[in-house]
């Protein structure tokens, strides 16, 4: 059975380019970037070239670029670092829809003693801006604000927010994870301090990730070892997958406008269609400021699971805006911040294309998946008593 990979911002597939260029450094060139030899100097040069790659795609400067293992550590290192360089001030914002690696790290520093200000959202998942303006103090040490939301697409002013931060002398930290590759970003003409990056959603593999820190910031290493990264990341470094993340920006950068307009066509397609053709769906977010490739549609009176689970008989792979927690099925904490209706909550479904998508998938997707639903509502008690009260 082939597999229709709708999943793409939970990982995307390594481009054949990306896997060509990384394969040479695990066995002929496996020198350490930082050995005096020639052997270790030539691969060496190719993660500088790797590091202009990834700058170049950001607006950034090399030198502006440290790469870690993962956009996780990049959040968690880039917050931790503007709490131990401003060891007088104690206070965090954030909004209530971070990804885990913002939010989870705010609940523990909590407990470490630190205040947390997590924002609130609309219910199209879009920030209030004053009300953010009115959160900063002179006791707010870092704003952490996401680029875009891995579950709807929805994008934050963040530039607009640098700006306000800059204005109040605060350090600005955005996790653009899934919005670098998908977006332009020109990081020279923002007041963005601190940026998250993962390789594994850019085509490029798992395991490798950037924070960019801004010249002139203020930087407290996360993790301490040998003087690699210029003393702000120790540890030898992932040459293959540098090597990897490199071309993905690099292809990114030469592509990108011409693959998301396409796969933004198709994403429309898929969004539209269904939404026509299963009566009480609607999309979850603003329509307007996301990601070209997301989608989250909720499917009301029915589990998302469920469609997952009778989609993946077809090959079809998405993810579902809720999660099995303790044997009960909790919607996600970013519907429910942006008061999504439990009963459109508990059926959305996340769609993520990307370049290796076709029209051919998504016209089987859009075949396939409203009987599916249908289905699944004939099975439903929630179906049938909505549809004795009118209201489906
Ligand atoms: N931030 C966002 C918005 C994400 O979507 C993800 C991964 O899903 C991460 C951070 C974590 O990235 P990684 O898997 O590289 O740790």
């Amino acid at each position: 059975m082939k597999t229709i990979y709708l999943d793409n911002n939970a990982t995307t597939q390594v481009a054949p380019e990306v896997l060509e260029a990384m394969l040479p450094y695990f066995h002929e060139l496996y020198g350490n970037p930082s050995s005096m030899h020639t052997f270790g100097g030539q691969v060496g040069r190719k993660l500088r070239e790797a590091r202009e790659h990834v700058a170049a795609l950001l607006g950034a400067s090399p030198d502006e670029i440290i790469f870690t293992s993962c956009g996780s550590e990049s959040d968690n290192a880039a917050i931790r670092s503007a709490l131990a360089s401003q060891p007088g001030k104690r206070h965090i914002v954030t909004s209530r829809v971070e990804h885990p690696a913002v939010k989870a790290l705010c609940a523990q520093l909590v407990n470490e003693g630190y205040r947390v200000t997590e924002l609130p959202v609309d219910g199209d998942g879009r920030l209030d801006m004053e009300q953010y303006r009115r959160s900063l103090t002179p006791d707010t040490a870092i704003v952490s604000l996401m680029w875009a939301n891995n579950e709807t697409g929805v994008i934050f002013p963040v530039e607009k927010a640098a700006e306000i931060a800059r204005a109040r002398g605060i350090l600005f930290h955005t996790d653009a994870v899934q919005a670098v590759g998908k977006i332009p970003i020109n990081l020279s003409k923002t007041a963005i301090d601190m940026l998250s990056i993962s390789g594994h959603k850019l085509h490029a593999p798992k395991g490798i990730g950037v924070l960019y820190v801004r010249k002139g910031t203020r930087f407290s290493p996360f993790l301490i070892g040998g003087h690699q990264e210029k003393g702000r990341r120790g540890g030898t470094e992932n040459t293959p997958s540098i090597i990897g993340l490199g071309k993905a920006c690099e292809l990114a950068n030469q592509n990108m406008e011409a693959e998301n307009t396409r796969v933004k066509e198709l994403r429309d397609k898929l969004e539209n269609e269904l939404l026509s053709r299963v009566t009480n769906s609607r999309v979850n977010g603003d329509r307007i400021n996301r990601l070209p490739n997301t989608s989250n549609i909720s499917f009301e009176f029915i589990e998302g699971e469920s469609i997952l689970l009778m989609m993946d008989e077809y090959g079809i792979c998405a993810s579902s805006g809720s999660a099995c927690t303790s044997g009960s099925l909790q919607p996600s904490h970013v519907l429910r911040a942006m008061g999504v209706p439990f009963t459109m909550a508990h059926g959305s479904i996340r769609f993520s294309l990307s370049v290796y998508n076709t029209d051919a998938e998504i016209e089987f997707v859009i075949e396939k998946l409203p009987p599916i639903i249908e289905t699944l509502r004939n099975l439903s008690p929630y179906w049938t008593t909505a549809q004795q009260c009118g209201s489906a």
